[in-house]
């Protein structure tokens, strides 16, 4: 799971691989055609609760693309998607568009979702422009993840 949250769509048309796992570089590249990422691109660093209002670093990052979904899985570290997966959390919850340069987390089934140092809700329906910084919390329940927003500048 880690791996496939890592993968990003190659801009190069032509390129034969298509999508290239992110190195973690600040500068994202095709490691294949080595064509490099045009425009800012946002990395979702997860972050987790063990116990009430304590974080701590999950080492899972989502690499965001257009359309890219977000699932419970990425909501809450409890649920792990494998085949017993319940079918309530086979949906996705979210998804990530740009407009204009800019882009945006939709939210679409998290009741929870906050930034969490502005402590402005983020209601079903709505969404919320992606910049470097951003806190946002996934989920109050247990297991309930926080992302922190990283803007990677590409060429
Ligand atoms: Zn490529």
């Amino acid at each position: 799971m880690k791996t496939i949250d890592l993968i990003q769509p190659c801009q190069n048309t032509a390129c034969e691989q298509k999508w290239y796992v992110f190195d973690n570089s600040t500068k994202p590249k095709c490691p294949f055609c080595a064509t490099s990422h045009k425009g800012r691109l946002p990395i979702l660093n997860l972050y987790s609760s063990r116990r009430v209002g304590s974080f701590m670093p999950d080492n899972h990052r989502l690499m965001v693309y257009s359309n890219q979904s977000l699932f419970m899985w990425h909501v809450n570290r409890l649920i792990t998607p494998n085949e017993r997966l319940d079918d309530r959390h086979k949906k996705r919850v979210g998804y990530f568009v740009e407009h204009n340069g800019i882009w945006y987390l939709v939210n679409e089934n998290m009741p929870d979702l906050r930034d969490v140092d502005t402590n402005v809700d983020i209601p079903q329906g709505s969404k919320v422009e992606l910049v470097d910084g951003l806190k946002i919390l996934l989920s109050r329940e247990e297991g309930g993840r926080l992302v922190h927003v990283q803007m990677a500048e590409g060429v």
